[in-house]
């Protein structure tokens, strides 16, 4: 039998970390016949760390997923090495048509850029599991032959009964290894399980949280390799970081509990693991877990899922947040740059980040903080930028010719960036550019009832010209003029001359600043909403 892995591309790849391939490892030693083992990382050559983000794609991007990658690319950024993306998606049925797709799009938004992958290929390709089976029936192949799997025939029906079983004699369900001893050979049906030690334990190292140490009577024999000739997550995951030449495995934290097998599995292998760190959960308000799917938790409510909806990347691109802020917020998520400093470019995290401030505790996803770091953002954004950003939301709302001017499009989304939030709220926030009021509020009613109400508007409308639009400085040259006139004649403040005029102009009291207003909207327009709003 060949057991060597068809890896000859990885020769070519010069001044790179050297990569593994199977026929460089010695024959491994099956666990159990090691019981007291302990299998720690040694330190690694990791002058050219290479990183991955690994996501089984289901369709759904959510924060959680590209604060993983994030953190992986910053590293790898920082460090001068790799970062690889590589799909997981040997669950076929889970799989979902276009998912890969548009998690790569998620991840282009947020300007995490991959060096090997899928797309763009590279030495250790091909970068979809589905597409490297080969490697996966090779490796299965090698721990057979080293005693360190076994074949099993048990049915689901007996499984299930061992289940049941285990639970009614209040026992943590685990798989009896019934077929450990039996030798079975190949057959349709057959799943390949590996062994898993009897006794003794295993150490298992994570940079962030340190050593653990797990009591292997706790392991069963878990199913590396499924019937339909398709590998687990474990055997995959185990042999794509090693044949990839992985020195660093930055992931969730759920995935802290399957550690001690894969240190098992490396082991068998004859492998050096990579350093791992297990990234904090990241849970919602209450504490708890945030959902892909909050819609299917019972008994939510319409506040919680406007919530919990914003952990989508769809939500937040549809919203119109900066990619920039999003990355921001996440990079803090669970690391901290250990100085006050909380705005950060995307290049100053590449600077700063450090593995060792990555915490173990829980963050929070704090939704008022992500809007917070979007109006940063917003605010650092020049005119030009903030144009070419914002027209497509008020493009998407409107029909309206006006928006092809640029100079008119910048003044508007200008006057309208203090009151916004996210980009998605320019069409509402500018809603009175393009709609003559059709609705006073309250606070707008009471203006247009006020004294200087009709001596205002009557001589605002006077000084407005035949046609056209003035300049900003035409326009505070003539709201000063206004103010000052009704000042000395009748003492009313600013306030109470330019309100109902606004008032009219508006539909409401507030809003920007009211020379940005005049100098915004034609004579005409203007001329028929005072008409309107004092028959
Ligand atoms: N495919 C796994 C996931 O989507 C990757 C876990 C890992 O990084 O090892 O979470």
């Amino acid at each position: 039998m060949n057991l060597d892995f068809p890896c000859s591309a990885l020769e070519f790849i010069p001044g790179r970390v050297k990569l593994p391939d199977l026929s460089d490892s010695h024959t491994a030693e099956a666990p159990m016949t090691a019981p007291d083992q302990n299998v720690k990382r040694k330190t690694q050559d990791v002058s050219s760390p290479r990183l991955r983000f690994a996501p089984s794609p289901t369709g759904i991007t959510h924060l959680g997923n590209l604060r993983t990658a994030l953190f992986n690319w910053l590293y790898a950024r920082q460090q001068g090495g790799q970062f690889i993306l590589r799909i997981e998606d040997t669950d076929q049925e889970r799989r979902v048509p276009g998912a890969v797709e548009r998690l790569m799009d998620d991840m282009r938004w947020l300007g995490l850029d991959w060096d090997e992958g899928p797309d763009v290929g590279g030495p250790v390709g091909p970068y979809v599991q589905s597409e490297r089976l080969a490697h996966y029936r090779e490796g299965a192949a090698r721990l057979l032959e080293s005693g360190a799997a076994y074949y099993c025939d048990c049915t689901p029906q007996r499984l299930a009964r061992l289940r049941e079983e285990q639970l009614a004699r209040g026992e943590m369900p685990r798989y009896d290894r019934h077929c450990r001893a039996r030798g079975l050979g190949p057959g349709p049906g057959r799943v390949i399980r590996f062994k898993t030690p009897l006794e003794g334990r295993t150490t298992v190292t994570d940079l962030v949280r340190g050593e653990s140490t797990f009591d292997n009577r706790q392991l069963s024999d878990p199913v590396i390799m499924k019937s339909d000739g398709f590998p687990t997550y474990h055997l995959a995951n185990v042999i794509d970081d090693h044949l990839m030449g992985i020195t660093h495995v930055l992931r969730g934290d759920e995935w802290l509990s399957s550690l001690p097998l894969h240190v098992l599995l490396y082991a068998a292998f004859g492998w050096q693991p990579p350093i791992f760190v297990h990234l904090p959960l990241i849970v919602d308000m209450h504490g708890r877990k945030l959902k892909k799917r909050p819609e299917e938790l019972p008994d939510v409510t319409a506040e919680y899922l406007a919530y919990a909806r914003l952990f989508r990347v769809e939500t937040l691109r549809e919203r119109g947040y900066l990619p920039e802020a999003v990355l921001n917020y996440l990079a803090l998520l669970g690391w901290n740059p250990g100085t006050e400093q909380e705005l950060f470019t995307p290049q100053e995290l590449i600077a700063a980040f450090r593995l060792e401030r990555i915490s173990p505790a829980p963050a929070k996803f704090d939704a008022d903080r992500l809007n917070w770091f979007n109006r940063q953002h917003l605010a650092r954004l020049d005119e030009a930028a903030l144009l070419a950003r914002g027209r497509p939301f008020l493009q998407a709302a409107y029909d309206d010719p006006r928006l092809e001017d640029d100079g008119w499009t910048a003044a508007l989304i200008a006057a309208a960036r203090e009151e916004i939030t996210t980009l998605g709220d320019l069409p509402a926030a500018t809603a009175w550019a393009f709609h003559d009021p059709v609705q006073l509020d309250d606070e707008a009613w009471q203006a247009l009832r006020s004294d200087p109400a009709a001596p205002v508007l009557a001589a605002f409308r006077e000084a407005l010209p035949e046609a056209g639009r003035l300049t900003l400085e035409e326009a505070n040259d003539l709201l000063r003029g206004l103010m000052r006139r009704f000042r000395k004649a009748h003492g009313w403040s600013g306030r109470q001359v330019l309100f109902p005029l606004r008032a009219a102009l508006t539909g409401t009291v507030h809003g920007p600043h009211m020379a940005a207003i005049v100098a915004l909207l034609d004579a005409e327009t203007m001329r028929r909403r005072l008409d309107r709003a004092l028959p």
